[in-house]
């Protein structure tokens, strides 16, 4: 039995995020996609195929059992469901997922490059984002792409080569988060890198940082030398 508040809690957590997500342009169209976990832990919110980021409502929402059981809908469930449903069974940690085709990050995905983590903010909130091949059929990744990757608890977000990106995390909020900075990520490599190509620089290195431990204990040493 669902708990109908925190139904219609977590849709209108998804309709804020998939707004948000529309008004910066990082999903136009009825692409991409983002769901999220129920408290009950077996079911989750989806966006159904053929609806907009900017056009989900309570109505249009559909609940979808870990299972793969789906509640009475008049719409048709996405092509990205069974990948989202397998995060959720493989990851008890993961209680948002956003999805989305963002035009920058997807240019990297598409040229086959890894997007680097130049930035100190990419570097702390994400690690590493992973570039995940196509099909080996030829088709968009699916589970069987996507999810060996997510295995490794510490991948927060991964990039989806000619397709897009996504992010996960304890809350819609904090997975959309990801994609935005990897889209950010994205936007600045392109920019420093055409710098340096244009005055035939080197590319430097990505920055290390070293773990809040290592840097408390360097801060600690200075102050006592
Ligand atoms: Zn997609």
């Amino acid at each position: 039995m669902l708990d109908q508040q925190d139904v219609i809690a977590k849709k209108d957590a998804l309709i804020s995020t998939a707004k948000r997500c529309f008004d910066l342009r990082l999903q136009t169209n009825s692409g991409g996609n983002l769901s999220v976990r129920l408290s009950s832990d077996d079911a989750i919110v989806i966006k159904p195929s053929g609806i907009g980021f900017n056009e989900c409502t309570r109505d249009n929402l559909q609940l979808v059992h870990l299972d793969s059981t789906i509640e009475p809908s008049d719409y048709n469930p996405s092509k990205d469901l069974d990948f989202h449903l397998d995060l959720y069974r493989i990851r008890k940690d993961i209680n948002a997922i956003v999805h989305c085709h963002s035009p920058w990050a997807t240019g990297y995905a598409s040229a086959g490059i890894e997007i680097p983590c130049l930035t100190v903010q990419t570097v702390e909130k994400i690690g590493r984002i992973p570039l995940i091949p196509l099909s080996s059929v030829g088709g968009p990744q699916t589970e069987i792409e996507i999810s060996p990757v997510f295995r490794d608890i510490k991948v927060r977000a991964a990039v989806l080569a000619n397709h897009g990106t996504v992010g996960v995390g304890k809350t819609l909020l904090a997975a959309q988060y990801l994609v935005e900075i990897i889209e950010e990520t994205a936007q600045i490599a392109y920019v420093r890198d055409t710098l340096l190509v244009e005055r035939g620089l080197p590319t430097p290195d990505v920055p290390r940082l070293g773990t809040p431990q290592e840097v408390k204990a360097a801060l600690n040493s200075r102050i006592a030398s």
